[in-house]
This record gives C-alpha cells, sequence and structure tokens, in this order.
C-alpha cells in the first residue's frame, strides 16, 4: 500500500498551502478533503435543499460523481467547481454538512481510494482519527488563534479585495466550535500526531520540517 500523510487542524492553521506544497515537493498526490465537504454543500445549495435537510444531503452526497485530481482541483460530474466552493455561503454550509454521519460515510471512500496506488498527502479534520489511523506519518498544524484569523483574512482579501476582519475572526472561532464539538468525527488532536504550532513559522519552514519527518519515517517504515 502507498503511503499516507494525514494533516489535521483547525481553519488557517495552513494546511492546505503547507499540504500542497509538501506533495509536489515529493512528487506525490494531494487530498484536501475539505474540499469534498464543500462540493457536497454547493451541490445541495444548487439543488435547493435546505441545511436542515439532513437526509436529503445525504441522499444527494451519495448520489454525485465527485472527483478530485492530484493538485486538488474538485469537480462535480465534468464541471471544475474550484472557484465555486470558496464562496463564504459555501464554507458555512460546508461546516453543516459535515456534522452528517451519512455524508461523511459517502465521502468515505471517495477519500480512501486517493491512497489505493499513490503515494499521499491529505488534510482535514480527521485524517489521523478516522480516515487514515495507520497513515506513515500523523501532523496536527495549529496557530495561536489571532495569527489563524489574520491568515484567513489576507487569504480573503487577496482574493475578495476586501474583508471584515472581527466578522472573520466570529465566523473561524463559531466554524471550528462546531467542527469541534460535533459528534461525528470531531476535530481533534489524537495521542500519536504531532504538534506543530506554526503560528512564528513561514509556509516553507512548515514544509521543509514535514519533509524531514517524512524522509525520517520512510527510512523506517515500509507503506500501509
Ligand atoms: O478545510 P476546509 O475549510 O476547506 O473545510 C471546510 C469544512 O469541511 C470544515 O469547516 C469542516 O466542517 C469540514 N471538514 C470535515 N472533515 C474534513 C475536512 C473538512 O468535517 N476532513
Amino acid at each position: 500500500m502507498p503511503h499516507v500523510i494525514a494533516i489535521d487542524g483547525p481553519a488557517g492553521a495552513g494546511k492546505s498551502t503547507v499540504a500542497r506544497l509538501l506533495a509536489r515537493r515529493l512528487g506525490w498526490r494531494y487530498l484536501d478533503t475539505g474540499a469534498l465537504y464543500r462540493a457536497v454543500a454547493l451541490a445541495s445549495m444548487e439543488a435547493g435543499v435546505s441545511e436542515h435537510e439532513g437526509g436529503a444531503i445525504a441522499h444527494l452526497a451519495a448520489s454525485l460523481d465527485l472527483r478530485q485530481d492530484a493538485e486538488g482541483r474538485t469537480s462535480l460530474g465534468a464541471r471544475d467547481v474550484s472557484p465555486l466552493i470558496r464562496t463564504e455561503a459555501v464554507t458555512q454550509r460546508a461546516s453543516g454538512v459535515s456534522a452528517l454521519p451519512e455524508v461523511r460515510a459517502a465521502l468515505l471512500a471517495v477519500q480512501r481510494n486517493a491512497a489505493l496506488q499513490e503515494n499521499l498527502v491529505c488534510e482535514g479534520r480527521d485524517m489521523a482519527s478516522v480516515v487514515f489511523p495507520q497513515a506513515t506519518l500523523k501532523v496536527y498544524l495549529d496557530a495561536r488563534e489571532e495569527v489563524r484569523a489574520g491568515r484567513r483574512a489576507t487569504e480573503l482579501e487577496g482574493r475578495d479585495g476586501h474583508a471584515d476582519r472581527a466578522r472573520v475572526r466570529h465566523e473561524m472561532n463559531a466554524r471550528d466550535h462546531a467542527d469541534s464539538t460535533r459528534a461525528a468525527a470531531p476535530l481533534r488532536r489524537m495521542d500519536d500526531q504531532i504538534l506543530l504550532d506554526t503560528s512564528a513559522l513561514t509556509i516553507e519552514d512548515v514544509v521543509s520540517a514535514l519533509e524531514i519527518m517524512v524522509k525520517e519515517r520512510l527510512l523506517h517504515r515500509q507503506p500501509r
């Protein structure tokens, strides 16, 4: 079985950027699992299903032709939905749909299939706890709350030209609270997950540190 690097953590910890760069550096596949939940959220909005109709959303999730290429581009059928799943409305809805156990179950195969043939760097909230508990390396990225909120706001400003910083911080905290306290696969650090606080580190620092950890692990471990 191929190797898996599992990266979890709250919003703004740097997971996506770091995982994408690490995958590129290693020549491995990258999997953005948040994008899968976002795509389900988008599909439910487009289908006119209310966020309270859990059964209908779960049914929809199980019927979607949801794919992600090795670079993390996400599509529904032949349609690349990567830019569409980054709006604030989809972000909020994604947190809601991801609390539904049936939705999580529907996405499990998509995630595990990504590691059937290729070495994988994946990131999300339950990579180490649920999806890839046997991963070669399990990391939990975190950062101080104000640092994470600042990164989120800078990202939104870069994309939309403006961001209400107080609001971004409030919504990020609400989402992290929901993700950490839900019954189904809550965000939490596992005992065997290496904690890396990225507050004072550059992206390059983090990617290099992880690359060293991966290479160290590969010397001592066979693929899963
Ligand atoms: O990481 P990202 O912000 O794109 O994730 C969007 C939402 O998807 C998160 O707020 C979380 O609720 C959900 N998610 C999850 N499990 C994952 C990845 C994301 O529940 N493995």
